[in-house]
Order: structure tokens, then C-alpha cells, then sequence
């Protein structure tokens, strides 16, 4: 019963993904510690990846930051930027070749539409939402530029160039997301109506964090993505994108948020929060680690 052919037991291959927008955060570090420690236990592989896609504010001095922040931690990996890997390179800013192609195959399918809005908060959406500073989230597009298209499948544009326009997947409106968690148990999320359609391709040329992130937790083979709670919203809008890219979803596991007395999230950019700044003032790895 259940036991199935050993040569299909698929080895545990998870992943860490920070953005090097800044120092390391206290919320992060408890996370990524979470998904090493999952690695670790299923005596599988560990991928850094830097999401670096953010060109206004990824620095590589945070990306070397990161990198030694996470070593001092006590964390290894077995593929990243500084050591390799069958998956390189491990840096999102030079894996745009594969994120067009996914846009491209995305586009010939139907599921996107080319977007003329004008949006402020665009920088947004090339990050993961949680780091966006008051919002947690894409908030829901209004559909603008949708209801001026044909219908899926139409040829919608047949040219060579992301670029000039955003475009934006279009959500099957009513549809329920649902999915177990490894960690909270079973979430579900409406299309339409606690996310919509979200950004695939960002008008200055380039992949959204939700594109680029399941083109590569498919092509480096991700089984499971363990991320923040704050994510949850972001696994359905991924879910979607695995479906019309035929990438099989990961197992998913999120961590709980690490919250201050207050009960308030943690944000990165509160830099006393940094691991950073606590080594500094003489905290160990142990103290950040559990007490956050
Ligand atoms: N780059 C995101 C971060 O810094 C992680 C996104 C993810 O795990 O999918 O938290």
C-alpha cells in the first residue's frame, strides 16, 4: 500500500529566496532557517537563489550581506550563487531569457493581456508583495484594460517585445484556489475577488515576482516552497501560473509571521531588526533565531 517504486521517490529540493534590497531581517532569517531546517531533515538540497529582479533597489553589497548573514546563522546550501549548481546561474537578474520565453508561451496561450494603466506602485510588483511598504498585497486591478480585449486565445499580440506595456494574467473570475499547507492546513482564495489580475511583466521590461518565481521553482526542480505567511495570496496567483505553464505545483509550506509585542509584522526595513545590526550589539544565531 503506498509503497511506491523507489526510483520515483522524488528527493526533497527546497529553496531560499532572498531579495537583496536590504539587510537581512530578523522575519526573514526565521523563515529561511525554517526552510533549511526542512531541507536538513529530509536530508535533501538547499537552492539560494537571489531575487534580484528589483534593479532601483537590489545591491549587491546586500546580496554578499545576505550570503554571510545566512552562513553566520548556521546555514548551508548546496546550490546558490557562490557555489554553483547544475540550475545556475542563481541570480534572478540573469535569468531573463527563460522568464520571456514563460512570458511568451503565456502570451501564445491567451492567458494575458497587455496593461496601459498607469500605476504608481508598480515598482511593487517585481518584489514579493510583503515588501511593499503599507500594502501586503497586489491590490485588485480593476480591469480596465481587460474588458478592452477579445477573449483568451484571440491572438491577442503578435509581435516580438515585452516591452512598452505591463501585462497582467487574467484570473478566472469566481474560480476557488484551494490548496493544503503543509504548515496551516487548507487555504483558499477566490479569483477575482481576494486577488485579480496580476502582474506578469512589469512595463520597464521586466519579469514580475510571481513569473519569475515559478519559472524557476520549476526549473530548479523546487518540490517544496516554504515562504512567509504573508505569501499565502501569492501561492494562489502561483498556482494559476503553474496550470497555464504546465509546471507542477511544489508542496507549500508557510511559516507564521514574526510579529513585535504589539502584535505589528515585522517589516524589513525596520533595521534594528536586522540580523545585521543584532550581531552587531552581540547577539548569537540561537537568540535570533528563537527568540526573534
Ligand atoms: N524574495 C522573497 C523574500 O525576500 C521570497 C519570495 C518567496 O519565497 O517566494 O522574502
Amino acid at each position: 500500500m503506498g509503497s511506491a517504486d523507489s526510483s520515483k521517490i522524488v528527493p526533497y529540493r527546497g529553496r531560499i529566496a532572498p531579495s537583496p534590497t536590504g539587510y537581512l531581517h530578523v522575519g526573514h532569517a526565521r523563515t529561511f532557517f525554517t526552510a533549511w531546517q526542512r531541507a536538513h531533515d529530509a536530508g535533501g538540497a538547499l537552492v539560494l537563489r537571489m531575487e534580484d529582479l528589483d534593479r532601483e533597489r537590489s545591491r549587491s553589497v546586500y546580496t554578499e550581506a545576505a550570503i554571510e548573514d545566512l552562513r553566520w546563522l548556521g546555514m548551508d546550501w548546496q546550490e546558490g550563487p557562490d557555489v554553483g549548481g547544475p540550475y545556475a546561474p542563481y541570480m534572478q537578474s540573469e535569468r531573463g531569457a527563460l522568464y520571456r520565453a514563460a512570458w511568451r508561451a503565456l502570451v501564445e496561450r491567451g492567458f494575458l493581456f497587455p496593461c496601459r494603466c498607469s500605476r504608481k506602485d508598480l515598482a511593487a510588483a517585481v518584489s514579493a508583495p510583503h515588501e511593499a511598504d503599507a500594502v501586503d498585497d497586489e491590490s485588485l486591478y480593476p480591469g480596465t484594460c481587460r474588458a478592452a480585449l477579445p477573449l483568451r486565445g484571440a491572438g491577442l499580440w503578435t509581435g516580438d517585445e515585452a516591452g512598452g506595456v505591463s501585462w497582467r494574467f487574467r484570473v478566472p473570475d469566481g474560480e476557488a484556489i484551494e490548496f493544503v499547507d503543509a504548515n496551516l492546513g487548507p487555504q483558499r482564495f477566490v479569483a477575482g475577488a481576494d486577488f485579480g489580475d496580476f502582474l506578469v511583466w512589469r512595463k520597464d521590461d521586466v519579469a514580475s515576482y510571481q513569473l519569475a518565481c515559478v519559472v524557476d521553482d520549476a526549473a530548479m526542480h523546487i518540490t517544496e516552497v516554504v515562504r512567509g505567511a504573508d505569501l499565502l495570496k501569492s501561492t494562489a496567483r502561483q498556482i494559476l501560473l503553474n496550470r497555464a505553464l504546465g509546471y507542477e505545483n511544489p508542496a507549500w509550506f508557510h511559516c507564521a509571521l514574526v510579529v513585535d509585542a504589539g502584535g505589528r509584522r515585522l517589516a524589513k526595513r525596520h533595521d534594528a531588526l536586522s540580523v545585521r545590526t543584532l550581531r552587531e550589539r552581540g547577539a548569537r544565531a540561537e537568540e535570533i533565531l528563537e527568540e526573534a
